[in-house]
Parts: C-alpha cells; sequence; structure tokens
C-alpha cells in the first residue's frame, strides 16, 4: 500500500482548517498511519526542503513554515502519514498546483491558499512521489511512530 507524507501548514492551522483538510483525505478512503504536532526546527525544514536550495524564496518558505506568520500564537505544523491505493497521486490532485492562484478553485490549495508578502500560503504539503514520500516520512517520524 502507498503512503504519503502530510504536513497541514501554519496558515491552515490559524485559519483552523485542519479538521475540514483531513475530512477531503479521509473522504478518499485513506487511513493515518502516524500523526503528530511538531515545532519543526530550521536544519528539519532545510532537509524537507532540500529541492528548493538555490532559489530566492527558501528562506522566507522556511521562515513561514516555523511560523513567522500573522496571528498564529505560536509556531506548529501536523504532520501525518496516509496510507492506501495511490495515495501520493490522488493526494496531490486534491491539493492542486503549488501555486494557489493557478490551483483549481475545488482543490484544497484554490479553496484555501493565498500568496501574501511574496510567500505562497498554500495550506498543505504532500508529498510529490512514493520516493519522496519515504525520504520524508523517514525525516518527520522515527520509524515506531508508523503503524506497521
Ligand atoms: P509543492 O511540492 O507543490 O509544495 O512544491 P515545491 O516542493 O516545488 O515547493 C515547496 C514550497 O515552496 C511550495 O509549497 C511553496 O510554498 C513554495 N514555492 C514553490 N515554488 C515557489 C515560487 O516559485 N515562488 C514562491 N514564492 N514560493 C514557491
Amino acid at each position: 500500500m502507498e503512503q504519503t507524507l502530510i504536513l497541514i501548514k501554519p496558515d491552515a492551522i490559524q485559519k483552523k482548517l485542519t479538521g475540514i483538510i483531513l475530512s477531503r483525505f479521509e473522504a478518499l478512503g485513506l487511513e493515518i498511519a502516524a500523526a503528530k504536532a511538531v515545532r519543526a526546527t530550521e536544519d528539519l525544514l532545510r532537509k524537507h526542503y532540500a529541492n528548493l536550495q538555490g532559489t530566492d524564496f527558501v528562506d522566507g518558505v522556511i521562515k513561514f513554515m516555523m511560523g513567522d506568520y500573522n496571528g498564529l500564537p505560536d509556531h506548529r505544523i501536523y504532520a501525518f502519514v496516509l496510507r492506501g491505493e495511490k495515495a501520493v497521486s490522488r493526494v496531490r490532485a486534491a491539493l492542486g498546483a503549488t501555486n494557489p492562484e493557478k490551483a483549481e478553485p475545488w482543490t484544497l490549495r484554490g479553496q484555501f491558499g493565498c500568496i501574501k508578502d511574496g510567500i505562497m500560503q498554500n495550506a498543505v504539503h504532500a508529498s510529490g512521489s512514493a520516493e519522496d514520500a519515504e525520504r520524508e516520512i523517514a525525516l518527520w517520524f522515527r520509524p515506531e511512530e508508523v503503524l506497521p
């Protein structure tokens, strides 16, 4: 069974969208194999976003993910491992495009994302491929935190 890493980002937490987001994934028939609230360190986020290294927006993305976000009482991310048939591609389809202004309006990012201060505040991260998912799950979870 395929698995994927989901991160509910600070903008979605601040807007109290966690339940709505999880209900979309639940409706896809996906199961939660791991869940936790995390105060992500800069080191963890730099590893997670290694693909963005060298871009002019990586520092802004990391600052945003560390909770430097208007109105958030503290710094947190909700992390999940979701498991199911074609989990990676089906979750990505539910998210929509990276740029929330280009995401279809019925997708999570199209519905709830925005661009503010040059940062794409797009509510949710989901792994882009099965290989990315395995790498990302190993970064965010210890093996014993994920149901076999
Ligand atoms: P994702 O897998 O769809 O989240 O996309 P990426 O891994 O390519 O990018 C990670 C995050 O960096 C995105 O979710 C955005 O928040 C941000 N990002 C990606 N591309 C851009 C860009 O061109 N400009 C800005 N400002 N942010 C970007």
